[in-house]
C-alpha cells in the first residue's frame, strides 16, 4: 500500500476518510495527524512539551522545521512494511520542501489525495455542524440528514457561535487558499496529486481511495 496525503478544505470529508481506512488497514497504517501529535507533545511535563506550549498560547506560530523534525522522527521509527496515513501536514510550503526530501530519503512511494469541495458545499457543511446539549456530541445535519443526536438521541442540538459566522467561514477557507492550496500546486508538479470529488457519499469516495492506495 502506498503511503497517503489526505488534503482538503475544512469539511471536505478528511477525518471521516481517516477513520475509515484507520480501521480497516489497522495493522499495516501508522498515522501522522499533526495537530493530534502537537497536543500530546504541549501535554507533557518536558522540555519539549513547555517549549512547543509557551509558543501555542502566546499565539505564535511554531517554526516550520519544528513539524518537518517531528515528521523525520516518526519516519525514522517506522516499522517495516507499514504505510503512513499523513493528514494536516505538510501546510507551507517550507513544511512541503522538508516533507518531499524526507519522504525521498526514505524512498517512501506516496500519493497525496485531495478531496475537492466547492466553497459552496464547504459553507454548507461547515454551518450545518451542530452540537448535542446532552452528550457533548458534534454532528453534521447535512452530512447525516438526522436533526437529532446520532449518540444519544436527544433532539436537543445547538449551533456554536463560530459556526453561524459567515465571516469566520470565509476567514477559514481564504487561509487555506492561501496556504495549502500553492502546497497542492506544487505537488501537482511532482505528479503525486490525485483529486477525488468529495461531494460524492462517504462510501463512493472511500472505494475511490482505496483504488489510488493499490
Ligand atoms: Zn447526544
Amino acid at each position: 500500500m502506498k503511503d497517503i496525503v489526505l488534503a482538503g478544505i475544512q469539511w471536505s470529508g478528511k477525518w471521516t476518510q481517516s477513520a475509515l481506512l484507520l480501521n480497516q488497514f489497522k495493522d499495516s497504517l501508522r498515522y501522522f495527524e499533526a495537530g493530534g501529535i502537537l497536543r500530546a507533545l504541549q501535554s507533557k511535563p518536558n522540555a519539549i512539551g513547555e517549549y512547543v506550549s509557551s509558543i501555542i498560547n502566546s499565539w505564535a506560530l511554531l517554526p516550520d522545521q519544528f513539524m518537518v523534525k517531528v515528521f523525520d522522527l516518526f519516519l525514522f521509527g517506522m516499522e517495516e512494511g507499514k504505510s503512513i496515513l499523513v493528514d494536516g501536514f505538510p501546510r507551507q510550503i517550507a513544511q512541503m520542501h522538508g516533507f518531499v526530501e524526507r519522504m525521498n530519503e526514505y524512498k517512501r512511494d506516496f500519493v497525496v489525495i485531495v478531496l475537492d469541495i466547492n466553497k459552496e458545499e464547504a459553507v454548507k457543511r461547515l454551518t450545518s455542524r451542530r452540537m448535542c446539549k446532552s452528550c457533548g456530541a458534534i454532528l453534521n445535519i447535512h452530512l447525516h440528514a438526522c436533526d437529532s443526536c446520532t449518540e444519544c438521541g436527544s433532539s436537543d442540538l445547538y449551533q456554536r457561535v463560530d459556526d453561524q459566522d459567515l465571516d469566520a467561514i470565509n476567514t477559514r477557507i481564504g487561509l487555506f487558499e492561501k496556504e495549502t492550496l500553492p502546497v497542492i500546486q506544487h505537488l501537482e508538479w511532482l505528479g503525486v496529486v490525485k483529486h477525488i470529488n468529495g461531494n460524492q457519499p462517504v462510501e463512493d469516495i472511500f472505494e475511490e481511495i482505496k483504488k489510488i492506495i493499490w
